[in-house]
């Protein structure tokens, strides 16, 4: 397999708590992959550590052929990979719209917004476009002038998307995208997420729900206890013995 992302011999113990041990995860291009495994297993630690938001104790992170492990966050989102989280937080008092924006700015430095260049102008201007078009695409337009805050569980989870694909990535790791979300909403995640597969995205998710994962993964990977466990297809799961084990906890 030619690996767009490439995690070899990942750990990370938090205390004396080994949370990840030697995980090693390929990943190709345009691949679905559905992060799985019981709760505490890991699963965040590891979206994490391949983001740039936790410093791994050892091992590498090739993103479409580069290291990036020693990168901060907010230069790995610059190769092209971005993220939500489990609990997107929101600012009280910004609109949607606004939140959406900031997330260009936070994206492409603040200088150029702070010393108001000629660029920094026509990087609004797109930005604005950019967030127009994606509240679109993720059915939050009618939203839009409502602060952030006011917005349900499943909506928050949407404008998480929204302020990732900010960033024009490749590769967009989701955390637990549909959980206490309105089933209504959910089929519009799997929707928009299958869109933006269809147009070359590679996606990593973080899911519990089986029916999300039979309809949209095209492969699954277990954690159990901060190891890899399994790698398969969604329909072979239920019949893996290491799957089994580990959500039966034998
Ligand atoms: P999952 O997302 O699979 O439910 P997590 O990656 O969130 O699991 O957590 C795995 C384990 O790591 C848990 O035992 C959790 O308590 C621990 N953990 C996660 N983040 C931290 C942290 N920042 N400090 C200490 N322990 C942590
Ligand atoms: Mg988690």
């Amino acid at each position: 397999m030619n690996a767009f992302l490439e995690v070899r011999g990942a750990a990370k113990a938090f205390g004396g708590n080994q949370v990840l041990s030697d995980v090693n995860l390929q990943i190709a291009q345009g691949e679905i992959v559905g992060l799985l495994g019981p709760n505490g297993s890991g699963k965040s630690t590891l979206l994490n550590l391949i983001t740039g938001f936790t410093p791994a104790d050892a091992g590498s992170v090739h993103f479409d052929g580069a290291p990036i492990e020693r990168l901060a966050a907010h230069r790995i989102v610059r190769t092209g990979m971005a993220r939500t989280f489990q609990l997107p937080s929101m600012p009280t008092k910004m609109s949607v719209m606004e939140v959406a924006m900031a997330a260009a700015t936070a994206h492409h430095g603040v200088w150029d917004t702070l010393l108001g260049t000629p660029g920094a102008r026509q990087a609004e201007g797109d930005a604005r476009e950019r967030a127009t078009h994606l509240l679109h695409e993720l059915l939050l337009t009618p939203v839009r002038d409502l602060p952030a805050s006011a917005l349900s569980g499943g909506q928050k989870k949407l404008l998480g998307i929204v302020c990732a694909l900010m960033a024009r990535p490749r590769m967009l790791l989701l955390d637990e995208p549909t959980a206490g979300v309105h089933p209504n909403l959910r089929r519009d995640i799997v929707a928009a997420l299958q869109r933006l597969n269809a147009q070359g995205m590679t996606l990593v998710i973080v899911e519990h729900d089986m029916h999300f994962i039979r309809e949209v993964c095209t492969r699954c990977v277990v954690l159990d206890r901060g190891e890899i466990v399994a790698s398969c297809r969604p329909d072979e799961l239920a019949r893996n013995e290491r799957v089994l084990q580990a959500y039966l906890g034998t």
